[in-house]
């Protein structure tokens, strides 16, 4: 049984609680390696190291912290099947969709490569007579990123490649169900010229969590994770000062007006549905059609696209659709809500209960199911599903469906399509969701944007990566400066005759 590590001052630690959590290969369901679940000593220790690495980590000039990202970025892309390869094994995603996990993240690490231009302050001259004001960005100091276990690449670096450049220390707590790749990560910066201790992955699970939240060292804390555990890590990280940013959960709803293409939007539904078996943020779980006709024309194509959906180990190749969810438990609880939504009266016209793979029956593979019909006061419309399950919700008019997308307790993303410009616009005007998609289903925003959700899906202030970030992890310091006149008006210029 591999015995998995912490990294703390540049090296693996191990850890010395005694206490470990399984880390599955959700495929085979064999347990793969145990990862040390820190003590709040343990914690402690790493965020003192932290502290101290941190001073002279700020001091060296941006362009230098910067040059540090170029050659991050480098040896992400030189290691990427190694570690698409390596998260896949921990989550099950497939390798094509692995490798988009680390693109996307190193995408962050490409904008970071510009921070210095980013990181200036603002300047006025003669703000008063003989006054001028500037101001500075200085590092937070040392901050944390408590990060899921959905995008074991991706979040990791969203954050800390921003919190790193700004020229502070991190302590990066990733999902104890997907340790490896941040711990890879961490040797990759290492080798990047990143110093020691500047970035500690410490593991651990919620005792981990609430020393982070409850040390007085930590200046920021970014957290990416479930909305409960989001709205906690705020609450408690903001009673103790802290600035916070907590991403939280989702339902995300695509709008299917009648003019739209009925064929593309089957395709881009069944792709951001069932993608990554629909454990994505992003994922579009709720369909929108407007109209009867809108709708009985919808399903007919989404039912066959649904049925041919490929489910494996992402050992299977590229012919893969999407694996397993990420733990038994994932996969009890699905099933349980598609059986709520069959009890409740939705149609379900596709059916993923009892999907076993031959030669993987101890895998947590769900099969994709489509329910039509499906009501707002039933508990799939409710919930967060997180697993490969699409309900349509039919509408009779694009205000009601607007509606249904405004009254939602969650506002991370949201799509529509149409093929009228009007429409579209109303609707990105409109609705009170962080990241909205016209003909595109998964909105994510490129990396010199921002990402981050409304409503229950984050709390706190600033979004993720772009210009945001270099703001949540630093803080502004302004200068009225005034001098009194000096050499220019008092100095002797002439040479002095000797009395
Ligand atoms: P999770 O909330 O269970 O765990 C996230 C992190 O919090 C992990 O590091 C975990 O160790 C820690 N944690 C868990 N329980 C805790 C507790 N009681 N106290 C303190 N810390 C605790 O989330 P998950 O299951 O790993 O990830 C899936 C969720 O993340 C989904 O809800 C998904 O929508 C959401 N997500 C959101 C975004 C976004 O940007 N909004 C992105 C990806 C995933």
């Amino acid at each position: 049984m591999k015995e998995l590590t912490h990294f703390i001052n540049g090296k693996h630690v191990k850890g010395t609680s005694g206490r470990f959590a399984d880390v599955y290969n959700p495929a085979t369901g064999e347990i793969q390696a145990k990862v040390p679940l820190a003590t709040p000593d343990e914690m402690n220790a790493a965020i003192a190291a932290a502290a101290e690495a941190q001073p002279a980590w700020a001091a060296t000039n941006p362009q230098r912290r910067a040059r540090v990202m170029m050659k991050f970025a480098a040896l992400i892309e030189t290691h990427m099947d190694e570690l698409a390869e390596m998260l896949s094994r921990e989550h099950g995603k497939t390798l094509p969709d692995a490798r988009g996990d680390v693109q996307r993240g190193l995408e962050v690490v490409e904008v970071c490569m510009g921070a210095p231009a980013l990181l200036k302050g603002e300047y006025m001259n003669d703000g008063g007579p003989g006054i001028d004001l500037y101001s500075m960005r200085q590092p937070l100091g040392v901050v944390a990123g408590i990060t899921p276990f959905n995008f074991p690449a991706m979040i990791p670096l969203w954050k800390m490649a921003p919190a790193l450049v700004c020229g502070n220390a991190m302590i990066l707590k990733p999902s104890e169900r997907v340790p490896s790749t941040a711990l890879r990560l961490a040797e990759l910066a290492q080798e990047a010229g990143l110093p020691d201790g500047v970035l500690q992955v410490v593991n651990g699970d919620k005792e981990a969590v609430d020393t982070i939240l409850d040390n007085e060292t930590i200046q920021g804390v970014g957290f990416v994770g479930s909305t409960p555990i989001a709205q906690y890590i705020y609450g408690r990280a903001c009673s103790n000062g802290k600035r916070a940013q907590c991403f939280g959960g989702a339902k995300n709803h695509m709008i299917i007006m009648p003019d739209a293409d009925l064929d593309k939007a089957a395709d881009a539904l069944v792709g951001a549905g069932f993608g990554a078996a629909g454990e994505r943020c992003m994922a579009i779980s709720v369909a929108v059609p407007v109209g009867q006709k809108t709708a009985d024309a919808l399903i007919e194509r989404l039912i066959p696209r649904v049925e041919a959906l490929k489910v494996g180990p992402y050992t299977a190749g590229e012919d893969v659709d999407y694996g397993p969810v990420i733990t038994a438990a994932a996969k009890q609880r699905i099933e349980g809500l598609v059986n709520s939504g069959v009890e409740q009266g939705a149609n379900l016209v596709v059916d993923g209960r009892d999907f076993s793979l031959q030669g993987y029956e101890d895998g947590y593979f769900v099969g994709p199911s489509l329910f039509d019909n499906v009501t707002k006061d039933m508990d799939i419309y409710k919930e967060e599903i997180f697993g490969p399950v699409l309900s349509t919700v039919r509408a009779e008019t694009y205000e009601e469906a607007l509606d249904l997308v405004i009254t939602n307790n969650y506002g991370n993303g949201t799509a529509i399509f149409t093929a009228d410009g009007d429409t579209a616009r109303d609707f990105a005007n409109k609705v009170n969701v962080g990241m909205v998609g016209i003909n595109f289903p998964i909105p994510v925003p490129l990396s010199y944007f921002t990402f981050g959700g409304w409503k229950k899906s984050a709390f706190g202030d600033l979004n993720q990566y772009g210009p945001d970030a270099l703001r949540f992890y630093t803080k502004t310091k302004t200068v009225t400066a005034r001098w009194f006149s000096g050499i220019k008006e008092g100095g002797e210029f002439h040479f002095k005759a000797m009395d």
